[in-house]
């Protein structure tokens, strides 16, 4: 048995940073699911994981030694309106653990009622546990940065919200768990000396190469928000280039390493739709898809704000500036990659832009169009994606266009398909596939689906021919789901 070693760095900040809290454990605890990629990151055992002393701390019952586990405080803008307290309301950070590929901060969701929790249970129900543990290891199986999630436990304690759920409880895993909002705490409360304090930990915890790189401090402070505003910028492009929308772009759930965190209501595009709205509650669509990109710029000015004590409003805005030209060249890379461009050509953004406007004309699934157009044919008509459009013409007239510009290349066809089959997926994690999940775990306590689709999602470039069913269109009903923030 080799149980976790602990560091924490962040509990070492003080407690204006943070409140200590005890887990509060959940009764008669079940293991839900544990995922082996995240227990290798920790350089856990297959033996470890059956141990009961695992399944006793996955659900808040036993604190391991040195393990001091803190709800971290931080505020945000939410909705475009600043919340002056939040904090973790009902996840704890457990501390630091080092493996062999790096340090990551276990965060255990849904460990019960802190001093930020307002009017809150502190609790996570199980369904919003397994949305986030899948969504968040597919994000990475397509190579997007994202927090990584070790298990899920559920345990006999009813919650209430619009029916009576299960408890259950998340490990989550991040490179770091300091937010935007984290920022803006201690800039709106005017403790300076924090607003620096967290800044110098930011630095020396996860860019320690710019206190080499970087001569004068001033110089790491700009470096380090020059960091959060590039990684922001390239991964909303990544999240544009598969259709995922996160729900909840409010900048407590804007991680200042650039990492997708905090799952709630989000969701992957089915038809191509850039007004698209994942989240239910979201009335204005503040968050809808086409917006995204502006709002991490939003969300970059609110972070600026925050560091005005630290950086002249010159030095801001000449980084802030850095945003829109760093975003639309990620994004035309990676549809470049896409559509199996190696060169660039000037006439390539309005090929994609055509075609997207096609795509949302026709409501063409984003998957399965980028899936298929790697088999793209230049010597026939190819029906496969001639069919999902409903100006046929219109795409004609688009698939002459590419083959000429595919003809520029002269690229190798075997070459070209082969790389668009590790950028186009042919899995994405839409909403109803969760659903299935969720309602065999719910109704029947069988977690077979999500160890299935955990495997799926984790390698969604591959074929998986016992999971042809996920790679087409998603069915009828799957239309009158709804996702919200009330998880
Ligand atoms: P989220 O939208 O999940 O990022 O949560 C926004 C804020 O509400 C954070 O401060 C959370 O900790 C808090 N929160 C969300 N759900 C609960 C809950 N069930 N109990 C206590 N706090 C919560
Ligand atoms: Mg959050």
């Amino acid at each position: 048995m080799k149980k976790l070693k602990f560091n924490n760095s962040f509990a070492r900040l003080g407690d204006l940073f943070f409140t200590r809290v005890e887990p509060s454990g959940l009764p008669n605890p079940k293991l839900v699911s544990i995922n082996n990629q995240a227990a290798k990151l920790l350089d856990m055992e297959s033996a470890d994981l059956s141990e009961n002393w695992f399944l006793q701390w996955a659900s808040g019952n036993q604190t391991l030694p040195d393990s001091d586990p803190l709800a971290m405080v931080y505020s945000g803008h939410q909705f475009g309106g600043y919340s002056p307290q939040l904090g973790d309301g009902r996840g704890l950070l457990l501390g630091e653990v080092e493996g062999s590929e790096g340090k990551w901060d276990l965060h255990l969701k849904g460990a019960g009622k802190t001093p930020y929790s307002r009017f809150g249970d502190g609790r996570a129900v199980l369904r919003s546990t397994i949305r986030e543990y899948l969504c968040s290891e597919a994000m990475h199986g397509l190579g997007i940065t994202s927090t990584r999630a070790l298990c899920i436990t559920v345990g006999e304690e009813p919650v209430y919200r619009e029916t009576v759920e299960p408890a259950a409880m998340l490990i989550r895993l991040a490179r770091s768990h300091i937010r935007f909002g984290s920022f803006e705490y201690f800039h709106h409360t005017r403790k300076r000396d924090c607003v620096k304090r967290l800044a110098d930990h930011v630095i020396e915890q996860h860019l320690p190469e710019l206190l080499v790189e970087t001569a004068n401090k001033e110089n790491c402070y700009l470096e380090m928000f020059r960091h959060s505003v590039h990684s922001t910028a390239r991964l909303i492009a990544h999240w544009q280039s598969v259709g995922f929308a996160h729900g909840v772009m409010n900048t407590d759930n804007m991680s200042m390493i650039g990492e997708t965190m905090d799952y709630g209501p989000f969701g992957f595009l089915d038809a191509y739709d850039p007004d698209f709205i994942c989240n239910h509650s979201d009335t204005g669509g503040r968050y809808a898809f086409k917006r995204q990109p502006m709002i991490g710029l939003w969300n970059c000015n609110a972070l600026a704000n925050a560091l005005t004590s630290l950086l002249s409003v010159e030095q801001l805005t000449m980084v802030l500036e850095e945003y829109e030209p760093l975003f639309f060249t990620t994004l035309l890379h990676l549809q470049r990659q896409k559509l199996g461009l190696l060169e660039q050509h000037p006439e390539d953004q309005s090929l994609i832009d055509e075609l997207l406007a096609l795509m949302a004309e026709s409501q063409v699934d984003h998957t399965i169009f980028f899936r298929n157009l790697c088999s793209f044919d230049e010597n026939n008509d190819n029906p496969d994606l001639r069919d999902l459009f409903l100006n046929r013409g219109a795409f004609d007239h688009w698939a002459k266009k590419y083959r000429d510009r595919l003809a520029v290349e002269q690229r190798n066809l075997t070459d070209r398909q082969s790389s668009m089959m590790k950028t186009n997926p042919k899995y994405v994690f839409r909403n109803y596939m969760a659903e299935i999940a969720i309602r065999k775990a719910e109704d029947k306590q069988d977690y077979s689906e999500i160890d299935r689709m955990l495997r799926l999602l984790q390698s969604p470039f591959d074929e998986h021919p016992d999971c042809e069913e996920y790679a087409k269109h998603p069915p009828a009903w799957s239309q009158q789901l709804s996702v919200s923030c009330s998880s």
